[in-house]
Formats: structure tokens, C-alpha cells, sequence
């Protein structure tokens, strides 16, 4: 099965499809991770992305599409993908459609996460990982038990990311409402979308999406 996770910015698409992988055994596939990935290495690729992500902007679709269409072609997403961040404009979704059909897959299932956007900069400022094994915390949703070590490895450092905080967040949620939230009706059309409401708890969302993806 391939779907992709729609929704703004601290939808929370990524703990989502943390879920699917763990459930389902589907691949994730950020693009955020791979950009994050290649800032960290310092390529040219990752001083370009820096810029971009540090302003709330988006990348060239062409490069992202270019992005996916390799990382699908490793023999791990065989078994099905979860697109997390990816498609993000019309161009990229047609690119995706196009990309699909020349590898003989399909799309199944497109989940939008509907979210009250104010709740969304507190959600987005506030959270942080675990900078050992990536586990996700928040300042007030989400503290671990005991103050500064990580429930799940006993880790003491954690890891923000640079493009959290409000300003840029604000840009980010203006860059999906004019350029992501379109994608909504090319889905629609098609048949394959489905709505689930990301204000719920994690464990009601993740059951939500499993009753769509059970639909699909
Ligand atoms: P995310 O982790 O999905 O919130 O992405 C972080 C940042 O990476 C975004 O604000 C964009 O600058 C960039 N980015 C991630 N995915 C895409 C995409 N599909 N198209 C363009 N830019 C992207």
C-alpha cells in the first residue's frame, strides 16, 4: 500500500507515520529527514536546503520530485511507502502521479489531518527529540517522566529544529495554505482522499487513520 499523510506543519504527520511504519510495516518517507539529512552532511545540496527551510520556503519541486522518485526505487519500499511531506504543491502531486505510473504503482489512499491552525504554532514551538534515538517530546503536551532524560533510551540531549520557531513557523503555514492546501481537490477528484481530525489524541488519530487506510 502507498499513501501519502497530508496536513499542515505540526499535523503530526510524522508521529503518524512512525505508527503506520511500526503497524504496518510501510516505509516513511520525509522529505524534511532527507533535507535535514543533507544539511547535517553539508553538501552543496544541504547549504541550499538550509536557506531555504531556515525562511519557511519551499524547494524546487522538480528537485524534490527527483528526490522521491530515486529514494522509491530503493528495493526497502517495495513493500509500500508513507510520503510524509511530499507532495507539497500542484506540480509536485502531477509529478508524483506521472512518476507512479512510469514504475507501474499506484497511489491508494491520501489522509489529510484537519487541525486548528492557531493550536498548530504552540504544537510546532514547543516540541523537541530526543537527540539519541528521535523521540518525540513537547514542552507541555509531551514531557518525559523524569526532567531532561529521555523515556526510551535514558537520553539527556535533546535536538530542535532550527525552522520551529513562530516566525518561521507562521511562513511555513502561509506556504501550505497557498501552495499545499490545493492539493486537496486534486485528491478529492480522484476518489482517494480521506479526512481524519488531527486535534484528537495520537492513539484516536492513528485509529482513524487505520479504519481509512482500511477503507482504501
Ligand atoms: P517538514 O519536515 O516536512 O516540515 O519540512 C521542512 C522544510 O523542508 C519545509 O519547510 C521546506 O522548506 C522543505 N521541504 C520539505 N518537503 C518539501 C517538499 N516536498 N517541497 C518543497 N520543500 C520541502
Amino acid at each position: 500500500m502507498n499513501i501519502i499523510l497530508l496536513g499542515p506543519p505540526g499535523a503530526g504527520k510524522g508521529t503518524q507515520a512512525q505508527r503506520i511504519v511500526r503497524k504496518q510495516g510501510l516505509i516513511q518517507l520525509s522529505t524534511g529527514d532527507m533535507l535535514r539529512a543533507a544539511v547535517a552532511s553539508g553538501s552543496d545540496l544541504g547549504k541550499e536546503a538550509k536557506k531555504v527551510m531556515d525562511a519557511g520556503q519551499l524547494m524546487p519541486d522538480a528537485l524534490m520530485i527527483r528526490m522521491i522518485s530515486e529514494r522509491i526505487d530503493q528495493p526497502d519500499c517495495r513493500g509500500g511507502f508513507i510520503l510524509d511531506g511530499f507532495p507539497r504543491t500542484i506540480p509536485q502531486a502531477e509529478g508524483l502521479d506521472r512518476m507512479l505510473a512510469e514504475k507501474g504503482l499506484r497511489l491508494d489512499s491520501v489522509i489529510e489531518m484537519k487541525v486548528d491552525e492557531e493550536a498548530l504554532v504552540q504544537r510546532i514551538t514547543g516540541r523537541y527529540t530526543c537527540a539519541k534515538c528521535g523521540a518525540g517530546y513537547h514542552d507541555s503536551f509531551q514531557r518525559p517522566q523524569s526532567d531532561g532524560v529521555c523515556d526510551h533510551c535514558g537520553g539527556s540531549g535533546i535536538t530542535r529544529r532550527a525552522d520551529d520557531n513562530e516566525e518561521t513557523v507562521r511562513t511555513r503555514l502561509e506556504a501550505y495554505r497557498a501552495q499545499t492546501e490545493p492539493i486537496l481537490p486534486y485528491y478529492g477528484e480522484k476518489g482517494i482522499l480521506r479526512s481524519v481530525d488531527g486535534m484528537a489524541s495520537i492513539d484516536e488519530v492513528a485509529d482513524q487513520i487505520e479504519t481509512a487506510l482500511a477503507a482504501a
